[in-house]
């Protein structure tokens, strides 16, 4: 079930940001103090009463200003826009109503979203009165006196907001959440002109509206009836490479894209094969716990193609990206569309085993299997490890936590068994999988193990 979306809009600087962070409970917010300062659109997480939302944080919404950023800016928000079902709509009650917000009032008042007016910085509750009392002259309903910076008022804003949105019920189930995927590899081989065949696929619906930041370009894309982000880092710097010159390889910003993934497309070029940025990318995709597909682009430009070439490629690959071993990879060409067809169907695999939930009976019958075909070893003192059980804890990706007499009992090649005997009899085909092991003692063990099933069955 996907959590409803709110889109917090605004002028620059009327105290978005500060807000979003307060309704997420964050502490250390970054608030920069330029107005019309790009960031990453930021999703965030609010509990309220029991009910769950998430926010995204718009850069800053201005119009019949066309310079530098706000062009940006305004296509990220309205992206965002795309994708809430409700909206906030900040204003800076200290400075009153100004022009502007009476512009993107009038835009909000024709979009078919249900807008709640929240008023920023009325620490003051009286003062606040009368500041809001400002804005009723938008048109669109109470406004509510608050401060991101006090916390005062937010309570408030978030019951309004609440009002609008759909309970979580069953009718609302089915609705698939987007998925991200980031489209990561160094500069030319072909990240831009992958995405183009994801995008002009036959099936795929593009949503007319992508959202932009200084990092990547996001383009919504629905195909066969599941909704995917698409994170390309490589257009961004295509539309400033006149600024900038050469093209530069940032490795920072590929990294914040795989943040912001549920699948990574990892992308070699088959004439040149894997480099060392390669590699770089791989083990962060491993570190983050991102799913993942190597996409060998270019396949088309290999000579001489041979029964041999495509298994000296993947001998290659799994040589040299061995912290990715258990990615699915494709060879492709997105200059002919050869098999890029199968890019999302593949993605939709990745994601399935990176959210899988293994019922705790079968994570344990897997693990006496793995018991029994080769016993934990024992060490010089004859004392030898053992296994009590075992339990799922975390999905993205899949984490389990063995109870075992002594961890360091447990050295590398029996974890890496256990790993390649988890993968060969539960499918993670393109997810990393992680091992927490616990040694306690067994009176203890069963104490945790209660409490731990426990807790799972009253999910
Ligand atoms: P955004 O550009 O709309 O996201 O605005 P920011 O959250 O970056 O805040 C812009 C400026 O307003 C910063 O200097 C904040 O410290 C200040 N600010 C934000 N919220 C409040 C508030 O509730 N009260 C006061 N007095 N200042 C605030
Ligand atoms: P990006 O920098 O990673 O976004 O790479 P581009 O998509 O801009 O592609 C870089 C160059 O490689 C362009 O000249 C493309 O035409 C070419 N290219 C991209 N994909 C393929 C492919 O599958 N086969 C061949 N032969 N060339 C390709």
């Amino acid at each position: 079930m996907p959590l409803p979306l709110v889109a917090i809009v605004g002028r620059p600087n009327v105290g978005k940001s500060t807000l979003v962070n307060r309704m997420a409970g964050v502490r250390s917010a970054i608030v920069h103090d330029e107005p019309g300062v790009t960031r990453d659109r930021l999703y965030q997480e609010v509990e309220w009463n029991g009910r769950r939302l998430r926010v995204v944080d718009t850069g800053g919404l201005v119009f019949g200003d066309d310079s530098e950023f706000l062009p940006h800016i305004r296509q990220q928000a309205m992206a965002a826009m795309a994708e809430a079902q409700a909206v906030i709509f900040v204003v800076d009650g200290r400075e009153g109503l100004t022009p502007a917000d009476a512009e993107v009032a009038d835009w909000l008042r024709k979009q078919p979203l249900p807008v709640v007016v929240a008023v920023n910085k009325c620490e003051s509750a009286q003062m606040g009165l009368a500041q809001a009392a400002a804005f009723w002259e938008l048109g669109l309903g109470d406004p509510i006196p608050c401060s991101g910076i006090h916390g005062n008022g937010v309570a408030e804003l978030l019951e309004a907001v609440l009002a609008h949105l759909p309970e979580v019920t069953e009718e609302t189930v089915g609705e698939p959440d987007p998925i991200a995927v980031s489209i990561v590899g160094r500069p030319n081989v072909g990240k831009s002109s992958l995405l183009n065949r994801l995008v002009g696929s036959e099936r795929a619906i593009v949503s007319p509206i992508s959202g932009t930041t200084r990092d990547a370009i996001d383009t919504m894309v629905t195909w066969e009836g599941q909704p995917y982000r698409l994170i390309d880092t490589a257009g961004i710097r295509k539309k400033n490479r006149v600024e900038y010159g050469i093209e530069f390889f940032s490795i920072n910003r590929a990294f914040k894209a795989i943040q912001r993934s549920d699948a990574v497309l990892l992308v070699i070029d088959a004439l040149e094969g894997v480099t060392e940025q390669d590699q770089k990318l791989a083990s962060r995709i491993e570190e983050e716990g991102r799913a993942c597909i190597i996409v060998v682009n270019k396949w088309d430009a290999v000579e001489n193609k041979d029964t041999y070439t495509l298994n000296d490629f993947t001998r290659e690959i799994r040589d040299r990206l061995y912290f990715i071993e258990w990615a699915p990879l494709l060879f492709v060409s997105a200059l002919t569309g050869q098999r890029t067809h199968k890019i999302f169907e593949q993605v939709n695999t990745v994601v399935a085993a990176h959210r899988k939930r293994v019922p705790t009976a079968v994570v344990n019958e897997v693990l006496q299997d793995a018991l029994a075909w080769q016993s934990p070893p024992a060490n010089r003192q004859g004392k030898q490890g053992k296994i009590y059980y075992g339990t799922q804890v975390a999905e993205r990706p899949p984490t389990f936590v063995l109870f075992v007499n002594d961890p360091d009992l447990f050295k590398d090649n029996y974890r890496r068994f256990l790993e390649k005997h988890f993968r060969q009899n539960l499918d993670f085909t393109g997810t990393p999988i992680r091992f927490r092991w616990r040694g306690k003692s067994e009176r203890l063990v069963g104490r945790a193990v209660r409490k731990l099933e426990g807790s799972l069955t009253s999910r």
